[in-house]
């Protein structure tokens, strides 16, 4: 296995600093293991620079190390990514992420006894879940180095559950350490509070080359499919992944770039907008279709319904409630489902209407879809850059309008509308 670090594309500096903090954080170690035991700074009050101030040689050797970061980038950028890895180098038993040692392994393999990695299914997290979270962090480290809770989705945090995760960044167990992941430091993605307490770690769009490059390296895909996938993704290594891949996931991204063409009237732009919706809806369904019917079954099953006994009826019907309870975290996950996917579709679409906007600003930049390069142009012609603009705009209103909870279809159909009339 390569270093842990290898996945992260494109982040050079972050993957620096997460090295130095896992080298501070193993110095931690040691010192302790000495009985000289040195405390990690906290990072206090948004005064983080405080702690960011290494000696030569490490003077502190818990300067470089803090206990609880954030991790922020674009949706791609690899946030998780980074948690995972670094993670894997806090526990690495040999130097700061090797990818060959049982504590490099066993993180990015999932099953390490020290490191939680929570990745939330519906649209929030709530109270409990973060309340037993919290616990298991505050247990001494079974493998004598770092407890490590990497939460995915920071923002999906509910208020509650926000608050009890941050009394326990406020008075962290001395061998915790807290990974978060969101999309940026904004008071609506993480409270003020939490973030002051926490040291940010900025991940960047990675650029197309570098995106390209980890598919040819990782995935063996051929050179060409790599460049074309990279620049339609758009920066987001997994979606160039499954484009490289999945003719399915390449099928429907041709369906939604033809949308532009097709928006001949007020009739085709509702047309546009419910076959736009529907689509999501469908790769929805796909996606948790299968899990679905599995959590059922496996629930089923620990309930009794595979017995054929006299008993097994009545466990059934008294376990109505922890049926419906998974019956109302998988719809969420639905929801969840369904969202991301139309969100990705939206995202294809203002990559449409930016190269528009570059052409008709004759911006030296390379379109982001090669293959709608020649409509994108005639767009440019038609609408000058204005027009391309209000059309750009139009789709990212949409994107944020569904953030906001207003319903997907009005909210797509507002946007084909405003796509038609310009
Ligand atoms: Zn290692």
């Amino acid at each position: 296995m390569p270093d842990v670090f290898a996945d992260l594309v494109g982040q050079d500096e972050a993957v620096a600093e997460l090295r130095r903090a896992a080298a501070a954080a193993a110095a931690v170690l040691r010192a302790g293991a000495a009985d000289r035991a040195p405390a990690l700074i906290a990072v206090g009050d948004g005064d983080s620079a405080l702690a960011d101030e290494t000696g030569p040689g490490g003077v502190d050797p818990a300067a470089g190390m803090t206990h609880a970061w954030i991790f922020t980038g674009p949706p791609g950028s690899g946030r998780s990514v980074a948690a995972r890895a670094f993670a894997a180098a806090l526990q690495c038993v040999h130097g700061t992420g090797c990818g060959e040692c049982p504590g490099c392994r066993t993180t990015m393999g999932g099953t390490h006894a020290d490191v939680r990695l929570v990745v939330p299914e519906g649209l929030s997290i709530g109270v409990n879940e973060m309340r037993a979270l919290v616990l298991r962090a505050a247990t001494t480290p079974s493998g004598g180095r770092w407890q490590v809770v990497a939460i995915e989705d920071a923002d999906r945090l509910t208020e509650a559950a926000g608050n009890a995760l941050l009394k326990a960044i406020e008075e962290p167990p001395p061998r915790t350490v807290f990974l978060l992941c969101a999309p940026s430091t904004h008071p609506d993605d993480v409270s003020v509070t939490i973030r002051s307490r926490c040291r940010v770690v900025p991940l960047r769009q990675p650029p197309a080359t570098a995106v390209a490059e980890v598919l040819v390296r990782r995935d063996g895909i051929a050179p060409d499919v790599a460049q074309w996938a990279a620049a339609a993704a758009q920066g987001h290594v997994g979606r160039a992944r499954r484009l490289a891949r999945d003719p399915e996931a390449r099928k429907r991204r041709e369906a939604v770039l033809a949308v532009p063409r097709r928006l001949t009237g007020v009739g085709a732009a509702f047309d546009a907008a419910s076959a736009l919706i529907e689509a999501a809806e469908a790769e929805a369904e796909a996606s948790v279709t299968e899990a679905d019917a599995a959590e059922r079954a496996a629930l089923e099953t620990a309930l009794g319904a595979g017995g054929t006994g006299r008993g097994a009826s009545g466990a059934i019907r008294g376990a109505a409630g922890q049926l419906k309870e998974l019956e109302k975290r998988q719809k969420s996950r639905a929801t969840r489902a369904q969202r991301d996917a139309l969100d990705r579709a939206l995202v294809d679409l203002a990559g449409f209407y930016r190269d528009a906007l570059t052409m008709a600003l004759r911006a030296p930049v390379a379109p982001v879809h090669t293959d709608t390069a020649a409509l994108a142009g005639a767009g440019a012609q038609k609408w000058d850059a204005e027009g391309a603009l209000r059309r750009l705009e139009a789709v990212l209103a949409c994107r944020s309008a569904i953030e906001a909870n207003v319903k997907p279809r009005i909210a797509v159909e507002a946007m084909m509308l405003a796509l038609w009339k310009g």
